[in-house]
């Protein structure tokens, strides 16, 4: 069976007209009804208004605080898509506090669920195999037809997960991987694996796949408290031939929402059904989890994925790069590479936003460019330079100890390297000036200031401090 989004990319501009604008928002609101279901729908999403559009970005504005960032972090990216999929040139939704005299949300009350629909499976799919499950709509989170195996990049640290994934997606179910556990650090991958074995599910037919964070499980299965539905929740989620469950972590601290999961994954696995679980860690690792849960969960396959190496981070640039259509110079994937290691999204975002540049100027994107365009994204990876680090590697480069960054000698072996590292915090950390003068056993923030400045000027006479000072930076930032 097929749990998708047609992305129906409709011909009209809305961009000159309101009316336009609000038909949007309309089917929007529909297909967003269809995904999450009526309850969650009301709760949230109908108190959405529509702020204006500038550019590549549209405004939604929301009553409170609390309201824009649960909107932000639960539908955020979803709006977004949503967005770009009615109106191409959209790029960024941004949702914002309403104020007074500010537009009413439209009434889409009456909205129709639209577009998250369980197709009809082809004749020849049904012949002689059993009826296919109903899932009901508001079970599913659209799979992102985006992350598929076929777009997945493996290499050493994932490709163990990858094969286990994709072991999953052909024969759900088999001894040995289930559940499969996927874990890894934040923007690894695990999302993408879960929705290419989704996808590849769903795209053999026949199997019903329900997939959800672990927050939202949360939130349903609360919502069925309410509404005295739990029965019925129950019934829907044991009905399924593949569960997966995204960011188990946040069920952490929440026992009755544990105990629920717990007994729908004992009912799933034991009716032969499959499951996938990801995670931040470990199942040894989760503390906070029930015991037996944690037992089951490390019963079946363990996969866990590591963090980036160069040679991976690579071969995504490229992959990337090359999907989009724009060159790229190898010199500025490998600087890239070289400068963003934290995870993948980051590194995707930062050429994403290469990429959009060059689009959107006509210009060949240079790795100057790239210092640029990226500025900010480069400024917050160095930023991860911490003062500690920058007064041992500078104590280490002209051989003073590590506690005259902080006494008060002052000899001038030991003040320059101390404002020499005073500097490099300066330069390589958003500390402040008084901040910095703290971590210097407690010296004034002019004293910082002076250190900056007699720095500056050394280097500029004296070609040979400059480049010690120079190596010393690289050195920090690498
Ligand atoms: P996680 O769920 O582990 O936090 P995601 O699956 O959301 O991470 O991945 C973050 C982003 O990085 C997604 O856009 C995903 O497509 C991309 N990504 C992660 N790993 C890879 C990979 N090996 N190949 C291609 N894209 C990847
Ligand atoms: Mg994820």
């Amino acid at each position: 069976m097929t749990i998708g989004v047609d992305d129906d990319e409709s011909a009209f501009s809305p961009l000159e007209n309101n009316k336009g604008l609000a038909e949007s928002w309309l089917r929007i609101c529909g297909r967003l009804k269809g995904e999450v279901g009526e309850v969650e729908y009301r709760t949230w999403l109908t108190q959405i208004a529509l702020g204006p559009i500038d550019g590549d970005e549209i405004t939604l504005l929301l009553p409170t605080r609390f309201l824009r960032d649960w909107v932000r972090s639960q539908y955020g990216d979803r709006l977004s898509e949503l967005w770009h999929s009615e109106i191409p040139s959209l790029r960024r939704v941004e949702l914002q506090v309403a104020r007074p005299g500010d537009p009413a949300p439209l009434q889409v009350a009456d909205v129709a669920p639209a577009s998250v629909t369980a197709a009809p499976a082809t004749e020849d799919s049904t012949a002689g195999t059993k009826p296919v499950p109903e899932v009901r709509s508001d079970l599913v989170t659209a799979l992102d037809s985006r992350f598929t195996f076929e777009t997945f990049v493996v290499g050493k640290p994932n490709e163990f997960a990858y094969a286990c994934a994709r072991r999953v997606a052909e024969k759900p179910s088999s001894v040995g991987f289930n559940p499969l556990f996927l874990y890894g650090g934040v923007g690894l991958g695990k999302t993408h694996l879960m929705h290419a074995i989704g996808a590849e599910l769903v795209r053999s037919g026949n199997v019903s796949v329900a997939y959800m964070s672990a927050e939202k499980f949360m939130y349903r299965f609360i919502a069925a408290i309410r509404s005295q539905s739990t029965i019925e929740f129950k019934e829907q989620l044991r009905s399924v031939d593949v569960l997966m469950i995204d960011d188990l972590q946040f069920l952490i601290g929440k026992d009755n929402t544990q105990e629920e999961f717990f007994h729908t994954f004992n009912a799933l696995v034991d009716a032969g059904r499959q499951i996938v679980v990801s995670a931040d860690k470990s199942p040894s690792d989760l503390s906070g989890l029930e015991d037996r849960l944690r037992t089951r969960l490390g019963c079946g396959m363990v996969a866990d994925i590591h963090a980036t190496t160069f040679e991976l981070r690579i071969s995504i640039l490229e992959a990337k790069a090359a999907a989009s259509g724009v060159v790229v110079p190898g010199k500025v994937l490998e600087f890239l590479a070289h400068k963003i290691t934290s995870n993948v999204r980051e590194l995707e975002g930062a050429l994403n936003r290469l990429i959009a540049h060059a689009n959107l100027f006509g210009r060949p994107v240079t790795l100057e460019a790239t210092q640029d365009v990226l500025h900010d994204i480069l400024k917050a990876h160095d930023r991860r330079v911490t003062i500690e680090e920058i007064q041992k590697k500078v104590a280490e480069h002209w051989n003073i100890r590590l506690t005259d960054m902080s006494s008060a000698r002052r000899a001038r072996n030991v003040a320059r390297p101390r404002q020499v590292a005073m500097y490099l915090a300066k330069q390589l950390t958003s500390r402040s000036l008084p901040e910095i003068g703290r971590k210097f056993g407690n010296r004034d923030h002019t004293t910082v200031m002076h250190a900056v400045q007699r720095v500056t000027e050394l280097m500029e006479r004296d070609a040979a401090f400059a480049e010690d000072v120079e190596l010393m930076r690289r050195m920090l930032e690498s």
